[in-house]
């Protein structure tokens, strides 16, 4: 059932990538695997699956150290500060850097284990009150300033678009991801790529890519629905 749902997704992929003239090596499925026990983790890696998504630090902790070594994990989730240094060597991207001083908290900590740490900025692109992220108009100057720091290489954007019943009403919102990227990348910072952009969930994937997402961040679709009382 498990296997049946990624396929299902991988083939969605497929098409969106199909009907926008995009390479499907060009999209990276992350396998958001917050609050569902190892076993299914495991079950999901033994059919070829190596990039998880996870966004609590003990979550990543925890299965970083129950599971194979192979796998690819991103940390997708509000990091606080105090927290960096656990995660820090067990990450392979972190997607939700939205302030100059959690950047240099992971400078400092990956100074130290002499790790150069892989990031993208999360812009709040819809402007929403309850989301996390810097603003659109404050990107190009956080960009700026964490590309000053020797020990973090910035990737490219995320975001996480708002809550809607239909997923068009989010294509404004990855377009304008995108043109953020493009506008920054025409800049030609050293130290500055903006070849990844994390957008697009179960609800909204197939529209993300056909605005240009390189990473879809996919729970839900995958692992069915999540239970928080049970965790
Ligand atoms: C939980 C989560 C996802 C996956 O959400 P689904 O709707 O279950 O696909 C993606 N991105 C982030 C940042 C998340 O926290």
């Amino acid at each position: 059932m498990l296997k049946d749902n990624f396929d299902k997704v991988n083939a969605n992929i497929q098409a969106a990538c199909d009907r926008a003239g995009r390479n499907r090596e060009d999209v990276t499925l992350i396998a958001v695997s917050k609050t569902k026990p190892i076993q299914m983790l495991q079950e999901a890696y033994d059919f070829g699956v190596r990039v998880f998504g996870e966004n609590k630090v003990q979550e990543i902790v925890d299965k970083y150290e129950a599971l194979p070594k192979d796998i690819s994990w991103h940390m997708i989730g509000h990091l606080q500060r105090n927290k960096v240094k656990y995660i820090i060597d067990k990450v392979d991207m972190i997607h939700s850097v939205d302030s100059l001083r959690l950047a240099e908290t992971i400078e400092k900590e990956a100074a130290k284990k002499d790790l150069i740490i892989k990031i993208l900025i999360e812009v709040n692109v819809a402007k929403e009150e309850s989301k996390f992220g810097v603003m659109p108009e404050k990107v190009e100057e956080l960009v700026s300033h964490v590309s000053q720091l020797p020990h973090i290489r910035i990737c490219g954007l995320m975001t996480i678009a708002p809550f809607v019943e239909n997923p068009e009403e989010n294509r404004i919102y990855f377009n304008r991801l995108r043109n953020i990227a493009v506008d920054i990348e025409r800049k030609k910072s050293d130290n500055v790529i903006m070849s990844i952009l994390s957008m697009g969930m179960t609800n909204d994937y197939e529209v993300a890519i056909e605005e240009g997402s390189t990473m879809v961040r996919v729970g839900t679709g995958l692992f069915g629905a999540r239970n928080y009382n049970q965790v």
